[in-house]
Formats: structure tokens, sequence, C-alpha cells
């Protein structure tokens, strides 16, 4: 073998970012010195592991006695060692040590139990331990307790487990000579069961038990194909008793050596210095926390001396590394509830800086091209300067006041802009503060209006399949109660007509039948209608679907002809996305009733505004209480009002719909190649949005990571994985954008659908 430089040994762990190293070239590394080995682990840690140190702590939650005969281990019942024995311990003493693991500083616990495997009994005793651990200290609860199947980590997981530690100790070649009890097989089934069950994995080994530093190159190259996100390192300890009383320790250099091997093989990984390492000096464990080794467990281990909690703190404070307590992303994992997100096993965020334009700046100074205008509601840019000024010069005269009895004039001014944009005919608005809210309150004016129109029976809704119109109680009434976000919901809510989503292309010709298919859902259920609500021309969150305008003027004939009220939902689309102001602009038609929200202030403040005509108002004011009964305390906020009249003044400064229609051709060639494809239902772009449907769902979180790499900001929805940027983008940041995207969905098409991205 040739020795390698320090520009090799990073490059190897590269190219291992991505891709599972071989055999032949991860056995390669060995051939380096030992200074290059831990120069280039040093550099590999830093780019790519975290640099927060994190630290677990362990209870011993069931000694002794154990049938499995672990060379190294002070609990085999094969061995004649002195260890204390007990059953799985009583919930007051775990409690006692997580308390303590807390106020150490330590973010996770590990519950971890001797023997083959815990009964299902001792499982469900073990996660009401897991449910006490959550309720009393909010600890990440972790557990190791043998060879589990799949249902039995479910248990623990339902309980707020989130990991599963299952060492593979040491390489497969190797293993037998230390346990012929059980085989590395069975731990890779046990990883796989426990990554089934919805746990992460955490799994590492011993060194020192007489392998070579070949077999330790193994070993680490098994947890990158297993993708470990936590690999402890147990150096090995010979107990008296064990069948290894009497194995040589390893020396200082052949332990740092395998820290920065693993660091090389696994640039990702937490490595977490685990057991034995009490016996080594502060020098050379400053060592191998600067060759990668950036978490610990903490405290006493199971069945050998453990380090003092504060002292590996210091020592990884001087490896340069910041901790838990005072980490903002640690606190937010711990603490803070993400959108559609597990708080249990948070998926990974990008902590944000700043933004501006078409970009988004994160704390560590990378920026990524927003691909989706935050949630489709920075239109005209981020931190747009007109918008903010205009935000900054109200709150320092009144950020808010009440809307009963009292008024100002940043609601005068928007109300009075408003009414310019919208479709003739809508003449009154009601404020509200965000677009589900908007939607309860149309739904609400719908059912007003109604009972003032002496139709008291009128209490129904028709709406579209496929659609999204936000998430309170009413507003998810009004979701596709299959697909939709909110299905699991859908036998607790009011039922509502569902009529088939219309089948009739944007950009194609328009389907008859589509309009007679509505027209016999009036027949059958106009009469019990208050409303049909829908969004108009793109069905969004729900599908991404775009219809014919010819669709919306049918609706519109039909509602008149069955008394019913036409109901827009324009959150999506308002203030230009589909290449007109409104999306019910192609159509030409006024509802009577239209919601507005997202790009209203810009994206800047949350406000939503709910227009309508003098008839609906008129109505509803006419009947006892002859009133609306609708009031969000901070309905017409001025800080969001302001902004808003700012934004709807950069609306009208700009020549918008050029730029949609710019971004409308750029997106069409970019994802045309896509159409047709293998794994590809359809390919459609209207407007600024442009849509792949695929046949299989994407996960957002393992696709995150991608596009984050490639400096954008994209997400998908299940199966619609879509660009919808602000309209400041340029050509050279869509370029970006798309090629990001088409890379992206390249790996997607072409991945293992059993272990797909
Ligand atoms: N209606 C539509 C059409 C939407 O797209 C959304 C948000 N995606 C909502 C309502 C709900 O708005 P919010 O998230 O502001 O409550």
């Amino acid at each position: 073998m040739t020795s390698l430089c320090v520009k090799d040994l990073i490059d190897f762990a590269v190219r291992a970012l991505d891709e599972v190293p071989d055999e032949f070239s991860a056995q390669a590394l060995r051939a380096a010195s030992t200074q290059a080995l831990l120069d280039a682990s040093e550099s590999v840690s830093r780019q790519f592991a975290a640099r927060t140190f994190n630290l677990c702590a362990i209870v011993n939650a069931k000694s002794g006695r154990c049938t499995e005969n672990c060379a190294w281990c002070a609990q085999s019942r094969h061995f004649q060692t002195r260890i204390e024995q007990y059953p799985l311990i009583d919930p007051a003493k775990t409690l006692e040590a997580a308390r303590k693991a807390k106020q150490r500083g330590c973010s996770r616990f590990s519950l971890v139990t001797g023997g083959r495997k815990l009964s299902l009994r001792e499982v469900r005793e073990a996660a009401e331990l897991v449910r006490a651990i959550r309720r009393e200290t909010n600890l990440e609860a972790c557990i190791s307790a043998g060879l589990l199947n799949e249902k039995e980590f479910r248990i623990l997981a339902q309980a707020g487990a989130v990991r599963c530690h299952c060492n593979l100790e040491a390489a497969e070649s190797v293993f037998e000579k230390f346990c012929s009890t059980h085989s590395f097989a069975d731990k890779v089934k046990t990883l796989e069961a426990a990554r089934r069950a919805g746990l992460q994995i955490c799994s590492g080994g011993i060194i020192g038990l007489g392998e070579s530093e070949a077999d330790r190159v193994s070993l680490a190259l098994a947890l990158r194909r297993l993708e470990v996100p936590s690999i402890p390192i147990n150096i090995l300890s010979p107990i008296a008793g064990t069948a290894l009383a009497d194995q040589p320790l390893l020396d200082d250099e052949a332990i740092l050596r395998a820290v920065a091997l693993f660091r090389l093989i696994n640039p990702r990984a937490q490595l977490r210095f685990a057991g034995g390492r009490a016996r080594l000096s502060q020098s050379v464990q400053l060592a191998a926390m600067k060759a990668g080794i950036n978490s610990a467990i903490a405290g006493d281990m199971l069945t050998t001396a453990g380090t003092d909690v504060e002292a590996d703190k210091k020592l990884a404070a001087k490896a340069g590394y910041r901790f838990e307590d005072d980490d903002a992303l640690a606190f937010d994992r711990a603490h803070l509830w993400h959108p559609y997100a597990s708080a249990a096993n948070p998926p990974a965020v990008e902590m944000v800086e700043s933004a501006h334009d078409a970009r988004i700046v994160l704390a560590d100074g990378r920026e990524l091209i927003d691909g989706i205008s935050s949630w489709w509601c920075a239109s005209f840019g981020h931190r747009h300067p007109d918008i903010v000024k205009a935000v900054i010069e109200q709150a320092q005269k009144m950020p808010h006041v009440m809307f009963a009895g009292l008024t100002h004039e940043k609601a005068v001014e928007l109300g009075r802009r408003l009414l310019e944009l919208a479709p003739k005919g809508l003449e009154k608005i009601f404020y509200a503060d965000s677009g589900s809210v908007a939607v309860e309150a149309a739904m609400k004016m719908a059912l007003q209006y109604q009972r003032a129109a002496s139709c008291p029976d009128r209490t129904g809704f028709m709406t579209l399949a496929a659609g999204y119109h936000g998430d309170t109680w009413n507003a998810m009434s009004v979701c596709d109660p299959e697909g939709g976000m909110h299905a699991l919901f859908s036998g607790l809510m009011q039922k509502r007509f569902f009529v088939p989503s219309p089948s009739s292309r944007f950009d194609g010709e328009f389907d008859e039948r589509d309009a007679a298919v509505l027209e016999a859902y009036f027949e059958k259920h106009g009469a019990q209608c208050a409303a049909f609500i829908l969004e108009p021309i793109v069905q969004a969150a729900g599908a991404m679907r775009f219809y014919h305008p010819q669709y919306l003027k049918h609706a519109r004939r039909l509602c008149s002809e069955y008394g019913v009220l036409l109901v827009l939902d324009e959150i999506a689309t308002g203030f230009g996305r589909t290449g007109r102001t409104f999306a019910c602009d192609w159509a030409q038609v006024t509802p009577d009733i239209m919601t507005v929200g997202k790009a209203l202030t810009g994206g800047v403040m949350t406000l939503s505004a709910v227009l309508t005509t003098n008839a609906v108002a008129d109505a509803v004011s006419s009947a006892p209480p002859r009133a609306f009964m609708h009031g969000p305390t901070f309905m017409a906020n001025p800080l969001a009002c302001a902004a808003a009249c700012a934004a709807l003044d950069v609306y009208a400064g700009r020549d918008w719909l050029k730029e949609v229609s710019r971004i409308q051709a750029k997106l069409r060639a970019a994802l045309a190649p896509f159409a047709g494809r293998a794994g590809v239902r359809d390919v459609r772009v209207c407007g600024a949005i442009g849509v792949v449907e695929t046949e299989r769902e994407m996960s957002a979180a393992r696709l995150q990571p991608e596009f984050v790499k490639r400096g954008v900001w994209i997400r998908p929805i299940g199966r619609l994985l879509y660009l919808m940027p602000p309209f400041v983008v340029s050509d050279a940041e869509l370029d970006v954008l798309t090629s990001a995207f088409a890379e992206v969905l390249e790996e997607f098409l072409a991945s293992d659908p059993e272990n797909s991205l």
C-alpha cells in the first residue's frame, strides 16, 4: 500500500459523505501515518460533523444473570464476576438518575438493560420508565434492551423513546471469536427492526478486544453502511473473571488511529466516547476529541468507572465544541414543535440568520435560494425594504389597537387598495389573522347569510376533492378527506360534499363532462348547501393541480342558480402567482366571498382578509343578531395592515405579471424533460408554479439536506415536488433552483423504493 497524504484522506471522507466506501479503499487508509490520519480527521470533523458536543447519560436498568457469553462482559452468567444483580429498576431510581443527568447538562438519557433481550412484560415496564423520563425531564430517551423485534420496539417508540442502542461490537469476520450465543446478523436485524419501528439507531463497538486495525476499519464500514448517526466507541477495560481478563491494553496511538479512521469513514456521525476512556490521559482524550469524538456517554458506565461530566465538558470546550445547554438548535430540538412534525423525534432544522430577496441566509453563512417563497408568501422577495420601513414606522406609532369600536389609517388605506384590485362587486372586507381563520370566517359568514336569507337548513358545504383550506376545524373539514393532510380527523368532522376535482387542465381544452359532474352535485346537494368553497385555478397544498378557468364560470352559474354562495379561496393564488392578480381573473368571475392571505403582506406579517358583496353583508347584517359574529383579538393589526399597504404598493410599482411569465417560461423548459419519465405521473406549470408529481411519496426530511447541500430551499409535499419562487428570483438563481430540483428528483427516481430519499 502506498502511503496517503492528508488531502487524499480528506477526499476519501468527502466521497464517503454520499457513497459508502468500498472495503479496499477504506482498508487503504491504514497506510497513512498517524499524524496524517489525525490532521485529516480533525479537518473532516470540523467541516462535516456536529460541533455541539452531545452528552448521553446511561442508567443500568437491569443487571447481571445474562445468558449471553460476550467475552468482555461482566454481566454474563458464563463468567465469575462480582457484579450487582437486579431486575428492571423502579421508576423512582430511574427518575432520580434522569434528573441528575439533566442537571449536569445531558440531553439524552439511555436505559441500558443486561440480558439477551427484555421480555414483553419488561418491554412494557421499560415503556413506562420512558414515559416517566419524558414527563419529568424532557430528556431524549434512548433504550438498549437487547435483540427486540419491531413490535416490541414500537411499544417503546409509542412511549416516547427516540433511539435504540445496539452495538455491533466488532467486525463481522471476528464477531464469533467473542460471542457465540448470538450473531452479528442478529445485531443488524435488531437495528433494522428498530428503524422500521420509527426509532433512530445508535450502534458502535469495542476496540482492544484483540482485533486488528483492519477489523476496526471493517466495523466502521459496517456502521457506515447502516448509516448509523451515533457511534459509541468503547475501549476494552479487561475485567477479572471475564474471558478477556488478560487482554493487554490497547495503546494510545492505536486508540487515536481508530477514532480517526471511524471519523473518515463516518464523516457526519456522532462519535461517542463510551466505556474505558477513564484510563486515558487528558491529552489523549483531547486529541481524540479533536480527531472526531463529538459526543460522550456521561457519568458512570455500566460495568466500568466513568468520568466526571464537568471534566468532559471542559475538555470538549478546549477541543472547540459548544454545549447543548447554550445551543439554540438544541433548545429548539428539545422544546419547539415544528409544523407537521414529531416532537419526540424532530426532523433536522436549519438555523436562519436573515433573509433578503430570493435568499435565506443560514446562521453559518450559507445562502439558500428560496424555491418556495417560504410557503408561498414572500412573493416580492424577503425583507423588502419598503415593507420593512412601513412596519418600523407603524411600530413606532402604534403596533396594535383593538378593532372593536376603533379604527386606524392603515386598515382604511389597505381596504381602499384591496377593493381597487379585487373583482368588481366585492365591497366589504373583514380582516382576520391567518389564512385558516379567514376560511373559518368565510364559512361562518356563508352560514349566517343563509340563515338571514330564510334558508336555515342550508348548512352544508360543497367543495372540491384534493383541496386544501387550512388547519383549523372547519377549514380542515373542506380539505381532501382521504389523501389530504387532515385525513386523520376526517371521521370526526362535519361531512361535506366533495365534488371530484375537475379533470380539464388549465392549459388544455375544457371537457364539458367536468361541468356535467358539477351540475349533478348541485342537483343532488345544492339545496342543502350554504356555499361552494374552492381554490380557483390552482388546488395548491392538496394537489398542486391546475384546472381550466371555464370550470369557475360553471361554478359561478350553478351557485347563482341554486342559491349557493361561491367562496373562492385565493390565499395561495392571490397577488400575481398564477399570472393574473387573482386566479379568478382568468375566468372573470366575482365570487360572493373571497379569502386572501399569504402574499397580502409580502410575507412579512400574518394577515388575511375576507371580502364579500353588499348582498351577503347586507343580509348578514339584517337578521338578528344583526352582526357578523366573529372578531379575533388581532384583526386588522396595524403593523400587519401597514405591511400589506406597503406590499400592495410594491405590487403596483412593477410589472410583476411579466416576471411571472418569465418564471413560467423557465419552469416549463426546465421541468419538461421529466414528462413521461418512469416514476413521474405528471409535469405541470401555471404562472410561477412548477410541479412534478411522482408515483411514490417523497420524504421532506430526507430530501432537505440534499437541497440544502445544493444551496436551495425546496420541500416536497407527499408526491409533489414543486417550485414557487419569489417573483424577484433572477434567471441565474432560477437556473440553480431548477438544476438542484432536477438533480435531486433524478436521484429520487433512481433510488430504491425500500430505502428511497
Ligand atoms: N387556504 C389555502 C388555499 C392555502 O393554501 C392555505 C395555506 N397553505 C390556507 C388556506 C391556510 O392558510 P394559513 O396557513 O395562513 O392558515
